[in-house]
């Protein structure tokens, strides 16, 4: 599968780790997903309500309530942006927490070497995507 986001998006995205440094910066990715590829149209910063550098955690009401003004401009959520102080690798913990959804996408970047990797669950095995930074 591939992960498309834009140039502007991915800055935003390394933007936000470097500036959460030590601590896990998170994010919500709206777009679409059709067939084999997914489409990030928005991404949204969000707390960490762990304040913490091995893991975090999004904050609920934020995420309830850019769930319902995506959904008005109809955007679908496709998953969630994670910093990792170490390699863009899943940890035992976000692979316990992907299991429970799925389909989403996590989009992982490293605040060590801003390398950026994106997985989901695929028939019960994590599964790495094909990320493409478009121009628009
Ligand atoms: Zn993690």
């Amino acid at each position: 599968m591939i992960l498309r986001i834009t140039r502007e998006q991915n800055r935003l995205l390394l933007k936000e780790t470097r500036k959460r440094w030590p601590e896990e910066a998170c994010g919500l990715l709206f777009g679409d997903v059709s067939g084999k590829e997914a489409v990030v149209k928005k991404v949204v910063m969000v707390r960490n309500v762990l304040e913490s550098p091995t893991n975090f955690q999004v904050d609920p009401e934020e995420f309830l309530k850019e769930l319902s003004k995506a959904e008005k401009e109809g955007m679908q959520f496709i998953g969630f942006f994670h910093s990792h102080p170490a390699a863009p690798q899943p940890s035992p913990t976000d692979v316990r927490y992907m299991r429970l959804w799925p389909g989403d996408i996590w989009l992982v970047i490293s605040s060590v070497d801003y390398s950026m990797k994106a997985y989901r669950i695929v028939d019960d095995e994590l599964a790495g995507l094909h990320v493409e930074i478009t121009d628009e």
